[in-house]
């Protein structure tokens, strides 16, 4: 059992969203994207958000902290008004675009709702215009956003919230002075919510500096379950799988993730449902051939293909880990397949999230899964068939990878290193700045770089004309199954 434990303030700690004063509007919201009943980490910190208080909150990604600080907020807020009045400090770009998406979606019945990112990498100057424009909550990295300050396109006098999430990281990656000089230019009168998964001595003094009073909610949880990974299952209907994927792929926000079914046609099958979707999508099977294979997992390590089905014969041995997320699209006859998959999430000190789908009569292969794993899996409540619609779901996970993959006919062998590459790359000839250029990776006789997808033709012609270490090299683009020669059937551009 979670339990939140809540100090400097007496709250009633529910597990019922309606016995927590969110309005009408919020609860059809929370309701409609299948929240049964608050985490710990919501049912305690929502009471003391919207009584304006500060707060503390420890815990981690996956808690369902982003809800427990942007529902209060999306209650207090007044759309009227086209100011910035909560401002969201997140330390990385991945992060704000999770807690954008997630403001959006709670937000999806305010009409008028702005919420805008002001992170690198993008535009400022965009960013500027949509502010000018006038927006109503800001989530963005440090950096960028003490640029908006600095030029003044983000206005501090309407703000009211402060949410810092992640401070520990924050801290971690040396963006404290950052920090710092926003809090600074704030209204001193404001409501500021700390989320940190940890608690060292520098997140207290981080607290004693911005905050006023502040009510510390801290989830403990029981000795033994402090796994990275976190295991999930959920019991559907079988004609139900494809749309509980959707709907599972929709929830647990991934940077990519690994999907495994039991059988060939079924990864053939459920790839090409994605793709004609509009998904980023790339299959792995016992068909690949070794060099198929090869640009396959290229292309996923570097960001190029999100999403990765595979069964496990081709995903045996396979060099991918950290994963945030691996569904088992069927569960695995079995157990100890199913440790196999699941380990390739959550490693190197990165937490990762399992979930499997069952169907009725599976209870005495989950018993032996438990049995291995020596605990049992999180249920996941059953959704109610058809919600929400596979269609929205669709549109909502048709996002396009950023990157694109191309190969080079050198490696190793001829002498080529990843310096070489992002050497021919940037600088007078090459023209692309460092940023724009993702993983590069050097094997014996070629090698892999990712690109911002933009750019990757001109990549490729450059990389075409100009020579490597002295040497000319060919260059092309790797993009999934439509370059293996595999016709994409229904696949919409
Ligand atoms: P977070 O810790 O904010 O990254 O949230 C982790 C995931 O849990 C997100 O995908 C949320 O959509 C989901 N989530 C948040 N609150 C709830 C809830 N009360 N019930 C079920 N899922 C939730």
């Amino acid at each position: 059992m979670v339990r939140p434990r809540v100090a400097g303030i007496v709250t009633r700690v529910t597990s019922d969203f309606e016995a927590l004063a969110l309005s009408p509007a919020l609860l059809g919201v929370v309701a409609e994207l299948g929240y049964e009943r608050p985490t710990p980490i919501q049912a305690a910190s929502i009471p003391v958000l919207l009584a304006g208080r500060d707060l503390i909150g420890q815990s981690k990604t996956g808690s369902g902290k982003t809800a427990a600080y942007a529902l209060p907020i999306l209650q207090r807020l007044d759309l009227e008004r086209r100011v910035v009045a909560a401002l969201v400090i997140c330390p990385t770009r991945e992060l704000s675009a999770q807690v954008a998406r997630d403001f959006r979606r709670l937000g999806r019945r305010h009409a008028g709702l702005t919420v805008v990112e002001l992170v690198g990498g993008q535009p400022g100057r965009a960013q500027a215009e949509a502010l000018r424009r006038g927006a109503h909550v800001a989530i963005g990295t440090p950096g960028r956003l003490l640029d908006h300050l600095k030029s003044a396109a983000l206005e501090t006098d309407g703000i009211t919230t402060l949410v810092l999430d992640e401070a520990d990281r924050m801290l971690d990656m040396g963006f404290g002075p950052d920090v710092s000089s926003i809090v600074r230019v704030l209204p001193a009168t404001r409501q500021t919510a700390l989320f940190s998964a940890t608690f060292p001595e520098s997140i207290a003094v981080l607290s004693k500096s911005y905050q006023q009073d502040a009510v510390r909610v801290k989830i403990d949880e029981p000795e033994g379950t402090r796994a990275e990974i976190r295991q999930l299952r959920m019991t559907i209907d079988p004609q139900d799988r494809f749309h509980a994927l959707c709907w599972l792929l929709d929830q647990y926000p991934h940077e990519s993730a690994l999907i495994f079914c039991n059988f060939k046609a079924t990864v053939t099958e459920l790839t090409q449902a994605l793709a004609s979707a509009g998904i980023s999508v790339d299959r792995l099977d016992g068909d690949l051939e070794q060099f198929h294979r090869d640009q396959v997992l290229a292309r996923f390590r570097n960001g190029s293909v999100r999403l990765l089905v595979a069964t496990d014969v081709a995903g045996r041995g396979i060099d991918i880990h950290g994963l945030d997320l691996v569904i088992n699209y069927e569960l695995p006859q079995q157990a100890e397949t199913y440790v196999h998959r699941i380990g390739r999430t959550g490693r190197a000190g990165k937490s990762g999230v399992a979930i499997s789908l069952t169907t009725r009569g599976q209870d005495a292969r989950m018993r032996a899964v438990e049995a291995l794993t020596g605990e049992p899996l999180e249920v996941l409540p059953r959704r109610e068939r058809g919600q929400p619609r596979l269609d929205v779901l669709l549109g909502s996970l048709a996002r396009r990878a950023k990157m694109q993959t191309i190969l080079i006919s050198g490696g190793r062998k001829d002498k080529v290193r990843a310096g070489d590459i992002l050497g021919a790359l940037t600088g007078a000839t090459g023209g692309l700045e460092a940023r724009q250029i993702g993983k590069i990776e050097v094997q014996d006789r070629l090698s892999y770089v990712a690109v911002d997808k933009g750019l990757s033709q001109i990549a490729v012609d450059r990389l075409n004309r100009g020579r490597i270490k002295g040497k000319r090299f060919r260059a092309t683009l790797v993009d999934g199954p439509a370059s293996r020669g595999e016709k994409q059937s229904g696949q919409r551009r």
